[in-house]
């Protein structure tokens, strides 16, 4: 089955989502006054991870997860924790205004859009997180107009890596599952959750953190272009 579309993740894969957050957790903390400790930033980074899994799993609402990570890292900077509503205030406030301030695409992406529209493939996004801000966040890039459909767990319902959330973008590419290859950096959500759902998937592992055992690894998305001409099999 010939590959007909080429989907997208968005962060830390179109967008530098970790230097983004690195950058806001940093001028957040400055225009507080404080210095932002190695401690800091690791213990926002699992505050992060933690909660945002928890929230991708349906365990909690989103602003939940961002009270928690806040309610994790404020004693560590020696702030008090408010309530549900201060918390809020503070995040949007504090926090999210810098990140958004620190938006940027990776400089191989528009090489990479590039290869896949010579490669005569549609694209299109699928993404954890509030429609709103994911669509802004292409915007901040200067993507958009040149990515297809752009799909987010929160319209759909459903997150990563359920296959649900998949078959949606296909459905919505009007493709067959076998004929799309999913782009993403995170390898249980992206690669496994794709592959789940019939999918072809591309691990783009940046840090070269990845598991060992994946073969259809990329270090950056100008070696996507490898795969287009000759993708993955799909599973069996
Ligand atoms: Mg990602």
């Amino acid at each position: 089955m010939a590959l007909a579309a080429v989907v997208f993740d968005l962060d830390g894969t179109l967008l530098d989502h970790p230097a983004a957050t690195l950058a806001g957790l940093r001028g957040w903390v400055g225009s507080l006054g404080l210095g932002c400790t190695a401690e800091v930033e690791a213990a926002w980074a699992a505050a992060e991870e933690r909660h945002f899994r928890a929230w991708r799993e349906g365990e909690i609402g989103f602003a939940e997860q961002r009270r928690r990570r806040l309610r994790d890292v404020l004693p560590l900077l020696g702030l008090p924790v408010g309530d549900d509503a201060a918390l809020d205030a503070l995040f949007t406030d504090g926090f999210l205004r810098a990140y958004e301030r620190a938006w940027v695409a990776y400089d191989d992406v528009g090489d990479a859009l590039e290869a896949v529209r010579a490669a005569g493939l549609r694209t299109a996004v699928l993404t954890n997180g509030p429609r709103e801000q994911q669509n802004a966040k292409i915007d901040a890039m200067g993507l958009t107009g040149r990515l297809g459909p752009v799909l987010t767990a929160e319209e759909l319902g459903v997150a990563k890596p359920r296959p649900a959330a998949f078959l949606a973008v296909c459905e919505r590419l009007g493709v067959a599952p076998g004929q799309a290859l999913y782009v993403g950096d995170e390898h249980a959500v992206d690669v496994l959750g794709a592959r789940a759902a019939g999918l072809r998937a591309v691990h783009l592992d940046r840090t070269g953190t990845g598991p060992a055992g994946e073969d259809a690894r990329i270090g950056t998305l100008l070696e996507l272009a490898a795969h287009l001409a000759a993708g993955p099999a799909p599973p069996a």
